[in-house]
């Protein structure tokens, strides 16, 4: 039977399902809160294809990338960047990984790994560098990404509108009333649904609390994402550090620079969401409390282990808030947290740890039978 949903939040993520939804033959409204769609976490982000190399101390993070891989390209290949090297870098010096183990992970995920070309090893100071490896790993260009969605959602029969918060759910005769706001008039106003998909990534439980359903356990970092002029010998180049206080610079196509990010000084700071606790609002942390800049330190390190980045030209940040399963921080894994009937029968919480997870999502979706 066709079911009235609202889903909460236009990022990819939301508008993936929503398109999902209503292809099963569902009402779908998508309500998204700023003026545009994807411009928060899905914007803000290293926009890495993830092909498994990543997580070495999550395997399943890893065997999942391997397979949600070849499908993102295969379905977005349009806003797919592949016409760049890819090099994958192991140091003993503070890593958690050693040149060996990398190879013998690659293997048992079955990524290919060969040996840098000299040029590139040439760039590394040998003192720092163990190893450096060409991989399979590409970008993509989130603007483009946008457009595709966009497009795909203007062929369907979602109904998209922005400027719109969902502000709680509560529970209305065998389904659900949603309040929304109008962000530009302050309006308030309700809403019926059968289903609500919460897709709203940092601000998942703004609408728990307000809804006083019970938070999800989640971490926050605020992060800081530089975006970069390279020197002309990186400029078809992106780079990683693997696996410990590092940094990583690849292209970013959609802003025609590279991104530059390091573990240590990306996340400026960090705060859980606890279930027993107050809730504290990602998105006014957002608005309020950005830090300032890390790239003179971010660079500084990095050079260490790369000495032309000392050419590169630091051009802006991307900001955003970073957000994962408390679990995530020992092993850096990525799963989706997909928490079907969350406090309200009907009310669906979805949490992408990264852009390809979103076939995660919907697996889940249509296993679990939510709609049934
Ligand atoms: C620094 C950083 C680097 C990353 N690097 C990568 C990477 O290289 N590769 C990768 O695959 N992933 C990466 N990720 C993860 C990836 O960005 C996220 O997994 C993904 O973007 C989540 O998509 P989303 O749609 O859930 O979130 P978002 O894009 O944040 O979408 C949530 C939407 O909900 C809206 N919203 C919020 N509250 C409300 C409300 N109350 N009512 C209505 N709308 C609301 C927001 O405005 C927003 O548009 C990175 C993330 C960060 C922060």
């Amino acid at each position: 039977m066709k079911k009235k949903i609202i889903v909460a939040g236009g990022g990819f993520f939301g508008m993936y399902i929503a398109e999902y939804l209503a292809n099963c033959g569902n009402e779908v409204h998508l309500l998204e809160k700023e003026e545009k769609f994807m411009s928060r976490a899905s914007y803000n982000n290293q926009a890495r294809v993830h092909n498994g190399y990543h997580y070495p101390r999550s395997i399943l993070t890893a065997l999942r990338s391997r397979v949600s891989f070849p499908r993102f390209v295969a379905e977005f290949g349009e806003c797919v960047i592949e016409d760049f090297e890819k090099y994958y870098m192991v140091s003993s010096h503070l890593g958690k990984i050693s040149a060996n183990q990398f190879v013998k992970f690659c293997e048992r995920i079955g990524a290919s790994c060969e040996p840098a070309p000299t040029r590139i090893q040439k760039l590394t100071n040998p003192a720092l560098i163990d190893a450096c490896f060409t991989v399979t790993e590409y970008a993509f260009d989130a603007l483009k990404l946008r457009d595709i969605m966009m497009s795909r959602l203007a062929t369907s029969s979602v109904k998209c509108t922005t400027g719109i918060s969902v502000e709680n759910v509560k529970k209305h005769n065998a389904g659900l009333l949603v309040s929304v706001k109008n962000i530009h008039s302050g309006e308030h106003n309700e809403v019926y649904a059968d289903h609500v998909f919460n897709c709203t990534y940092s601000h998942l439980n703004y609408i728990l609390s307000n809804s006083c359903i019970k938070l999800i356990p989640l971490k926050h970092e605020m992060t800081e994402m530089c975006l970069v002029d390279v020197p002309d010998a990186l400029k078809k180049i992106g780079l990683t550090l693997m696996c410990g206080p590092f940094f990583s610079v690849m292209p970013f196509p959609s802003a025609g620079l590279h991104s530059f990010s390091h573990v240590r000084y990306t996340p400026h700071y960090d705060w859980m969401d606890k279930t027993n606790e107050p809730y504290r609002d990602s998105y006014l942390k957002y608005t309020e409390d950005k830090p300032s800049s890390a790239w003179r330190y971010m660079q500084k390190d990095a050079m260490r282990y790369l000495p032309l980045l000392e050419e590169c030209i630091y051009n802006r940040s991307l900001w955003e808030v970073k957000t994962v399963l408390p679990r995530s921080e020992s092993n850096d894994s990525r799963p989706i947290l997909l928490l079907a009937n969350h406090g309200l029968s009907g009310f669906h919480c979805v949490l992408g740890g990264k852009i390809d997870n979103i076939y995660d999502a919907v697996d889940v979706i249509a296993a679990l039978h939510i709609l049934d």
